[in-house]
Protein backbone atom coordinates (compact mmCIF):
# COMPACT_ATOMS: atom_id res chain seq x y z
CA UNK A 1 0.00 0.00 0.00
CA UNK A 2 1.10 3.41 -0.79
CA UNK A 3 2.49 5.74 2.18
CA UNK A 4 0.23 8.31 3.12
CA UNK A 5 1.05 11.22 5.20
CA UNK A 6 -1.70 11.91 7.23
CA UNK A 7 -2.41 15.53 8.69
CA UNK A 8 -4.52 16.43 11.21
CA UNK A 9 -6.53 19.47 11.49
CA UNK A 10 -9.12 21.35 13.63
CA UNK A 11 -12.84 19.59 12.63
CA UNK A 12 -14.71 22.93 12.91
CA UNK A 13 -13.15 26.05 14.51
CA UNK A 14 -11.44 29.27 14.23
CA UNK A 15 -8.20 27.58 12.74
CA UNK A 16 -10.75 24.75 10.21
CA UNK A 17 -11.25 27.15 7.24
CA UNK A 18 -7.43 28.58 7.33
CA UNK A 19 -5.80 25.12 7.44
CA UNK A 20 -7.95 23.70 4.47
CA UNK A 21 -7.16 26.92 2.40
CA UNK A 22 -3.39 26.53 2.79
CA UNK A 23 -3.29 22.71 1.92
CA UNK A 24 -5.58 23.72 -1.18
CA UNK A 25 -3.38 26.82 -2.25
CA UNK A 26 -0.63 24.13 -2.56
CA UNK A 27 -2.93 22.58 -5.34
CA UNK A 28 -3.75 19.45 -3.18
CA UNK A 29 -7.31 18.66 -3.68
CA UNK A 30 -9.88 17.27 -1.35
CA UNK A 31 -13.38 17.49 -0.63
CA UNK A 32 -13.11 19.15 2.84
CA UNK A 33 -16.67 17.70 3.99
CA UNK A 34 -16.16 18.37 7.51
CA UNK A 35 -18.98 15.71 8.46
CA UNK A 36 -16.25 12.96 7.71
CA UNK A 37 -13.26 12.03 9.95
CA UNK A 38 -10.91 10.87 7.98
CA UNK A 39 -10.50 11.90 3.74
CA UNK A 40 -7.77 11.43 1.42
CA UNK A 41 -6.63 13.60 -1.39
CA UNK A 42 -6.98 12.91 -5.08
CA UNK A 43 -3.76 13.88 -6.02
CA UNK A 44 -1.07 13.92 -3.17
CA UNK A 45 -0.12 11.24 -0.98
CA UNK A 46 -1.84 12.47 2.36
CA UNK A 47 -4.29 12.07 4.34
CA UNK A 48 -6.70 14.28 6.73
CA UNK A 49 -8.13 13.32 10.21
CA UNK A 50 -10.64 15.99 11.36
CA UNK A 51 -10.06 16.85 14.83
CA UNK A 52 -10.66 18.45 18.13
CA UNK A 53 -7.84 21.25 18.24
CA UNK A 54 -7.08 20.40 22.22
CA UNK A 55 -6.38 16.77 20.74
CA UNK A 56 -4.08 17.70 17.81
CA UNK A 57 -0.81 17.33 19.74
CA UNK A 58 -1.32 14.30 21.66
CA UNK A 59 -2.41 12.42 18.20
CA UNK A 60 0.46 13.47 16.33
CA UNK A 61 3.13 12.38 19.54
CA UNK A 62 1.19 9.02 19.08
CA UNK A 63 1.64 8.48 15.82
CA UNK A 64 -2.10 8.63 15.42
CA UNK A 65 -1.45 11.57 12.80
CA UNK A 66 2.30 12.61 11.20
CA UNK A 67 1.73 16.17 11.43
CA UNK A 68 -0.94 18.97 12.55
CA UNK A 69 -2.05 22.41 12.70
CA UNK A 70 -2.85 23.68 15.95
CA UNK A 71 -2.94 27.24 17.69
CA UNK A 72 0.82 27.46 19.55
CA UNK A 73 -1.09 27.94 22.40
CA UNK A 74 -2.70 24.85 22.86
CA UNK A 75 1.34 23.53 21.74
CA UNK A 76 2.69 25.03 24.59
CA UNK A 77 0.32 24.69 27.50
CA UNK A 78 0.16 20.94 26.74
CA UNK A 79 4.14 20.75 26.77
CA UNK A 80 4.23 17.66 25.00
CA UNK A 81 7.20 16.64 23.00
CA UNK A 82 6.38 17.50 19.51
CA UNK A 83 8.51 19.98 16.92
CA UNK A 84 7.17 22.61 15.67
CA UNK A 85 8.13 22.74 11.85
CA UNK A 86 6.49 26.05 10.58
CA UNK A 87 4.51 29.08 11.73
CA UNK A 88 1.82 29.63 9.52
CA UNK A 89 0.98 33.38 10.73
CA UNK A 90 -2.85 32.68 10.87
CA UNK A 91 -5.27 32.43 13.77
CA UNK A 92 -3.06 35.31 15.36
CA UNK A 93 -4.70 35.67 19.25
CA UNK A 94 -3.06 36.69 22.30
CA UNK A 95 -3.87 35.05 25.85
CA UNK A 96 -4.05 38.74 27.99
CA UNK A 97 -5.37 39.20 31.39
CA UNK A 98 -8.59 40.73 31.88
CA UNK A 99 -10.41 42.02 35.16
CA UNK A 100 -13.69 43.66 35.66
CA UNK A 101 -14.44 47.40 35.29
CA UNK A 102 -13.80 48.34 38.67
CA UNK A 103 -10.11 46.62 39.77
CA UNK A 104 -7.32 48.32 40.07
CA UNK A 105 -4.35 47.23 37.70
CA UNK A 106 -1.45 48.48 38.23
CA UNK A 107 0.75 45.30 36.30
CA UNK A 108 1.21 41.66 37.30
CA UNK A 109 1.82 42.57 40.88
CA UNK A 110 -1.76 43.85 41.26
CA UNK A 111 -2.60 39.73 40.59
CA UNK A 112 -0.94 38.93 44.38
CA UNK A 113 -3.55 36.44 46.08
CA UNK A 114 -6.61 36.74 43.40
CA UNK A 115 -8.32 33.87 41.78
CA UNK A 116 -7.56 33.62 38.33
CA UNK A 117 -9.81 31.60 36.04
CA UNK A 118 -8.47 30.33 32.57
CA UNK A 119 -8.27 27.85 30.41
CA UNK A 120 -4.26 27.94 29.87
CA UNK A 121 -3.15 27.23 33.26
CA UNK A 122 0.38 26.11 32.31
CA UNK A 123 1.09 28.85 30.21
CA UNK A 124 -0.12 31.27 33.23
CA UNK A 125 1.53 29.63 35.83
CA UNK A 126 4.75 30.07 34.00
CA UNK A 127 4.50 33.66 33.64
CA UNK A 128 3.23 34.52 37.40
CA UNK A 129 6.16 32.77 38.41
CA UNK A 130 8.30 34.09 36.17
CA UNK A 131 6.99 37.70 37.62
CA UNK A 132 7.19 36.66 41.09
CA UNK A 133 3.53 36.30 41.86
CA UNK A 134 1.57 34.04 43.90
CA UNK A 135 -2.28 33.78 42.59
CA UNK A 136 -5.17 30.62 42.76
CA UNK A 137 -5.52 29.60 39.21
CA UNK A 138 -8.52 27.90 38.44
CA UNK A 139 -8.45 25.81 35.07
CA UNK A 140 -12.05 25.86 33.43
CA UNK A 141 -12.61 24.57 29.95
CA UNK A 142 -14.82 27.00 27.97
CA UNK A 143 -16.97 30.53 29.02
CA UNK A 144 -14.41 31.74 31.22
CA UNK A 145 -15.11 35.25 30.44
CA UNK A 146 -18.39 34.99 32.47
CA UNK A 147 -16.30 33.52 35.78
CA UNK A 148 -16.22 36.72 37.42
CA UNK A 149 -19.44 37.84 37.23
CA UNK A 150 -20.80 34.31 39.15
CA UNK A 151 -18.38 35.06 41.40
CA UNK A 152 -15.96 32.33 40.88
CA UNK A 153 -12.70 34.27 40.23
CA UNK A 154 -11.62 37.14 40.50
CA UNK A 155 -10.25 37.61 37.18
CA UNK A 156 -9.37 36.08 34.17
CA UNK A 157 -6.70 35.28 31.73
CA UNK A 158 -7.74 34.53 28.11
CA UNK A 159 -7.38 34.10 24.33
CA UNK A 160 -8.47 37.47 22.70
CA UNK A 161 -8.26 38.46 19.15
CA UNK A 162 -10.40 41.55 18.99
CA UNK A 163 -11.78 41.87 22.55
CA UNK A 164 -15.37 42.22 21.94
CA UNK A 165 -16.28 39.08 23.79
CA UNK A 166 -13.92 40.82 27.15
CA UNK A 167 -16.06 43.90 26.72
CA UNK A 168 -19.63 42.78 26.20
CA UNK A 169 -19.24 40.25 29.56
CA UNK A 170 -18.11 43.79 31.65
CA UNK A 171 -14.13 42.77 31.42
CA UNK A 172 -11.29 45.15 30.59
CA UNK A 173 -8.21 44.00 29.28
CA UNK A 174 -4.93 45.06 30.82
CA UNK A 175 -2.10 43.25 29.34
CA UNK A 176 -1.40 40.38 26.69
CA UNK A 177 1.27 37.66 28.64
CA UNK A 178 1.64 35.54 25.38
CA UNK A 179 0.73 35.28 21.28
CA UNK A 180 -0.05 32.68 19.33
CA UNK A 181 -0.77 32.42 15.87
CA UNK A 182 -1.34 28.63 14.04
CA UNK A 183 1.81 26.51 13.38
CA UNK A 184 2.69 23.08 12.44
CA UNK A 185 3.72 20.32 14.37
CA UNK A 186 5.06 16.67 14.01
CA UNK A 187 6.61 13.99 15.80
CA UNK A 188 10.21 13.98 15.76
CA UNK A 189 11.10 10.37 14.54
CA UNK A 190 9.08 10.52 11.12
CA UNK A 191 9.73 7.47 9.17
CA UNK A 192 11.87 8.16 5.85
CA UNK A 193 9.23 7.68 3.10
CA UNK A 194 6.67 10.26 5.36
CA UNK A 195 9.71 12.72 5.70
CA UNK A 196 10.31 12.92 1.67
CA UNK A 197 6.02 13.51 1.54
CA UNK A 198 6.35 16.09 4.06
CA UNK A 199 9.15 17.87 2.50
CA UNK A 200 6.87 18.31 -0.78
CA UNK A 201 4.66 20.00 1.00
CA UNK A 202 6.49 21.89 2.63
CA UNK A 203 8.46 23.30 -0.36
CA UNK A 204 4.84 24.00 -1.68
CA UNK A 205 3.75 25.75 1.80
CA UNK A 206 6.62 27.77 1.45
CA UNK A 207 6.01 29.16 -1.56
CA UNK A 208 2.24 29.68 -0.87
CA UNK A 209 3.65 32.03 2.28
CA UNK A 210 6.16 33.82 0.26
CA UNK A 211 4.44 35.07 -2.20
CA UNK A 212 1.97 36.34 0.48
CA UNK A 213 5.02 38.40 1.50
CA UNK A 214 5.47 40.13 -1.83
CA UNK A 215 4.36 41.95 -4.75
CA UNK A 216 5.13 42.04 -8.60
CA UNK A 217 5.53 45.45 -9.97
CA UNK A 218 6.22 46.42 -13.30
CA UNK A 219 7.01 50.51 -14.73
CA UNK A 220 8.66 52.31 -16.80
CA UNK A 221 11.05 54.13 -16.46
CA UNK A 222 13.85 57.08 -17.77
CA UNK A 223 16.34 54.62 -18.97
CA UNK A 224 19.32 56.59 -17.53
CA UNK A 225 18.21 55.61 -14.08
CA UNK A 226 18.46 52.07 -14.24
CA UNK A 227 21.15 51.17 -12.18
CA UNK A 228 19.67 53.40 -9.17
CA UNK A 229 16.57 51.58 -9.98
CA UNK A 230 18.18 48.08 -9.31
CA UNK A 231 19.82 48.51 -6.13
CA UNK A 232 16.66 50.01 -4.83
CA UNK A 233 14.62 47.16 -6.24
CA UNK A 234 16.49 44.57 -6.44
CA UNK A 235 14.42 41.29 -7.50
CA UNK A 236 14.93 37.65 -7.03
CA UNK A 237 18.39 37.99 -8.99
CA UNK A 238 18.32 41.18 -10.32
CA UNK A 239 15.04 43.32 -12.02
CA UNK A 240 13.96 42.38 -15.53
CA UNK A 241 14.59 44.87 -17.90
CA UNK A 242 13.10 45.53 -21.40
CA UNK A 243 13.69 48.00 -24.09
CA UNK A 244 10.71 50.22 -25.34
CA UNK A 245 10.38 51.78 -28.82
CA UNK A 246 11.40 55.11 -27.06
CA UNK A 247 14.84 54.32 -26.16
CA UNK A 248 15.08 57.24 -23.63
CA UNK A 249 12.77 54.42 -21.60
CA UNK A 250 13.14 50.87 -20.83
CA UNK A 251 10.15 48.73 -18.47
CA UNK A 252 11.54 47.35 -15.80
CA UNK A 253 9.55 43.89 -13.59
CA UNK A 254 10.36 42.77 -10.26
CA UNK A 255 9.09 41.43 -6.89
CA UNK A 256 8.87 43.53 -3.52
CA UNK A 257 8.81 42.43 -0.17
CA UNK A 258 5.72 44.04 1.26
CA UNK A 259 7.16 45.65 4.42
CA UNK A 260 9.36 47.48 1.85
CA UNK A 261 6.81 48.05 -0.83
CA UNK A 262 5.42 51.91 0.16
CA UNK A 263 9.17 52.84 0.58
CA UNK A 264 10.15 51.60 -2.93
CA UNK A 265 7.08 53.42 -4.55
CA UNK A 266 8.14 56.40 -3.05
CA UNK A 267 11.54 56.27 -4.34
CA UNK A 268 10.39 54.76 -7.65
CA UNK A 269 8.51 57.60 -8.13
CA UNK A 270 11.00 60.22 -7.62
CA UNK A 271 13.48 58.27 -9.96
CA UNK A 272 10.52 59.04 -12.49
CA UNK A 273 8.88 55.73 -12.83
CA UNK A 274 5.52 55.97 -14.46
CA UNK A 275 2.52 53.37 -15.21
CA UNK A 276 3.56 51.21 -12.17
CA UNK A 277 1.36 48.43 -12.40
CA UNK A 278 1.19 46.07 -8.92
CA UNK A 279 -0.32 42.48 -8.74
CA UNK A 280 -0.71 39.77 -6.09
CA UNK A 281 1.78 36.77 -6.27
CA UNK A 282 0.15 33.43 -6.27
CA UNK A 283 2.95 31.46 -5.74
CA UNK A 284 7.26 31.60 -5.22
CA UNK A 285 9.90 29.29 -5.66
CA UNK A 286 13.38 29.46 -5.68
P1 LIG B 1 -12.49 22.51 19.49
O1 LIG B 1 -13.93 22.17 19.42
O2 LIG B 1 -11.75 22.03 18.27
O3 LIG B 1 -11.82 22.06 20.77
P2 LIG B 1 -12.08 25.22 20.52
O4 LIG B 1 -13.36 25.84 20.95
O5 LIG B 1 -11.13 24.71 21.54
O6 LIG B 1 -12.42 24.11 19.42
P3 LIG B 1 -11.50 27.54 18.80
O7 LIG B 1 -12.29 28.55 19.55
O8 LIG B 1 -11.98 27.13 17.46
O9 LIG B 1 -11.21 26.22 19.68
O10 LIG B 1 -10.01 28.09 18.71
C1 LIG B 1 -9.00 27.34 18.14
C2 LIG B 1 -7.72 28.16 18.16
O11 LIG B 1 -7.88 29.35 17.40
C3 LIG B 1 -7.26 28.63 19.53
O12 LIG B 1 -6.56 27.64 20.24
C4 LIG B 1 -6.34 29.79 19.12
O13 LIG B 1 -5.07 29.31 18.74
C5 LIG B 1 -7.02 30.37 17.88
N1 LIG B 1 -7.76 31.66 18.12
C6 LIG B 1 -7.66 32.76 17.35
N2 LIG B 1 -8.40 33.77 17.81
C7 LIG B 1 -9.01 33.34 18.90
C8 LIG B 1 -9.93 33.93 19.83
N3 LIG B 1 -10.36 35.18 19.71
N4 LIG B 1 -10.40 33.18 20.83
C9 LIG B 1 -10.01 31.90 20.93
N5 LIG B 1 -9.10 31.30 20.10
C10 LIG B 1 -8.61 31.99 19.10
ZN1 LIG C 1 -10.33 23.03 21.71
Amino acid sequence: MDTLLRIAIQKSGRLSEQSMQIIKACGIRFGSDSRLLKERAENFPIEFLYLRDDDIPRYVLDSVADIGIVGRNEFDEQGLDVAVIRDLGFSKCRLSIAVPLGFPYNGLASLEGKRIATSYPNILKSKLSDSGVHAKVLELSGSVEIAPSIGVADLICDLVSTGATLASNGLREVEAIYHSTAVMVTRHELEREKVEILDRLLMRIDAVMKADDYKYIMFNLPKEHINQVASIVGGMKSPTVTPLLDQQWCAVQTVVHEARFWDVLEQLKALGAQGILVTAIEKMAD
